[in-house]
């Protein structure tokens, strides 16, 4: 943990964000086996404060590390000294930071003077809540909000449901969000609820999937963190959940679910940003979908969207072999990232958590498929690095615009082979 934090911790809210002056977001590129061990190796020295954005543990897969400015010129010798290859992707995280900042809040006096919600900039908790809840006054008849639980915090857990009727129909369960700087997830989910509202009754391939199924979606599965991201640390990921004996506070919650739980591509460090936390479901967000999801009892598809890297995966992360269905969700989903590439092309890779990018245990979607929805997947969006987790709000239609044609393909697949 950042010295600055605890700082603001005990000095209290006025602290404000943490500042990551200076920082660098690092790619580093390992070209073998041993280059991807020392980066391992790096991976664990804590003094260093490294935060990888993200680690595919493969010779010639790219890692990206945000590197503290106090730490930067060890970390930069030490890859030179190995003849890691390496370029600065992010030369200043706080610029990037502020300039998002600055954005928001220039969005936001925009948003009040016209008295409208604008779906291609980044919103506070309380400003998607009540998107969420204009949408449903806006089209009661298909779209309902119901609350599915509470975060550790006490922020409720909202889900909206679009359904033009039936009882208990067979149903498309849909959550963003469950990492809190994944904020283009957030803003897609958001973008996708309006356009389901606002396409039923003009897209015959969504009319014909509303009327035999319900699709529920869980915008931000993680409130919690997500607040903290905009309050706090912009970088935060895991939940905000307090771990007996440890200062650390969060659990990864897509480390959290019972499949494979504690297994390999999870950490019991409390202090790690993969940290599984003290037992399978501990999560309150977690077991709140869990909860939901059973006692339905027809749901045919679990889709969970994180950010970044442009990937769609379905099972397993917490193993290497392949599911019985591997051939069929695979097909799926190259149909479906082909789909999502014909409107910019945007290039996606295809294939299982474990093969694409790493082994992870404790997913939400292995969870799922253990538990007989075979219609399990993960979407990873938009970049592949340029920006990372700060991707500009510029960016936030057209990454909903495409992946919208993604998940319209694998609701036509679900839909056209009941189960
Ligand atoms: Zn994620």
């Amino acid at each position: 943990m950042r010295v600055i934090l605890l700082l603001g911790t005990l000095i209290g809210a006025t602290w404000g964000l943490e500042t990551f002056a200076g920082d660098q977001v690092l790619r580093v590129e390992p070209c073998n086996e041993e280059q991807v061990q020392l980066l391992k190796r790096l991976r664990a020295q804590q003094p260093l404060q490294l935060n990888f954005w993200r680690f595919p543990s493969f010779p010639n897969e790219p890692a990206d590390v945000q590197v503290p400015f106090a730490n930067l010129q060890n970390v930069k010798v030490f890859l030179e000294s190995h003849q890691i290859k390496y370029s600065i992707m992010i030369e200043d995280v706080q610029a990037a930071v502020d300039e998002e900042r600055r954005e928001m809040d220039l969005n936001q006096r925009r948003e009040r003077g016209r008295n409208s919600f604008n779906y291609g900039a980044y919103h506070p908790l309380e400003t998607i809540y009540q998107a969420m809840d204009d949408l449903v006054a806006e089209y009661p008849q298909l779209v309902s909000k119901q609350q599915i639980g509470e975060s550790y915090e006490k922020r409720p857990l909202y889900v909206l449901k679009f359904s033009t009727g039936g009882k208990n129909r067979p149903a498309i369960w849909i959550d963003a969000g469950i990492h809190a700087r994944e904020w283009v997830t957030q803003a897609t989910a958001l973008w996708t609820a309006r356009k389901i509202a606002s396409d039923y009754g003009y897209d015959p391939s969504l009319d014909s999937l509303l009327n035999t199924m319900d699709v529920f979606l869980l915008v931000v599965a993680n409130p919690d963190g997500y607040v903290f991201s905009h309050t706090e640390n912009r970088m935060w990921r895991k939940t905000r959940s307090k771990t007996p004996g440890s200062l650390c506070v969060g659990v990864d919650p897509n480390r959290n679910w019972d499949a494979g739980f504690g297994g390999p591509g999870a950490s019991n460090d409390p202090c790690s940003d993969s940290y599984h936390g003290p037992s399978a479901n501990s999560e309150v967000e977690v077991r709140s979908v869990v909860d939901f999801i059973k006692s339905h009892g027809n749901v045919k598809a679990f889709i969970s969207i994180h950010s970044y890297s442009q990937l769609l995966m379905y099972p397993y992360g917490y193993t290497c072999t392949n599911i019985k269905d591997h051939a069929e969700l695979d097909n799926v989903a190259k149909m479906a990232a082909n789909a999502l590439t014909s409107l910019y092309g945007t290039q996606y890779k295809v294939g299982p958590i474990c093969s694409v990018i790493y082994q992870a245990s404790g997913g939400s979607i292995d969870w799922s498929y253990d538990y007989g929805i075979k219609y399990s997947f993960a979407f990873e969006l938009r970049d592949t690095g340029r920006h990372g987790f700060l991707l500009p709000a510029s960016q936030i239609i057209p990454t909903a615009q495409e992946t919208w044609l993604g998940l319209k393909s694998i609701f036509e697949h679900v839909r056209d082979h009941p189960y």
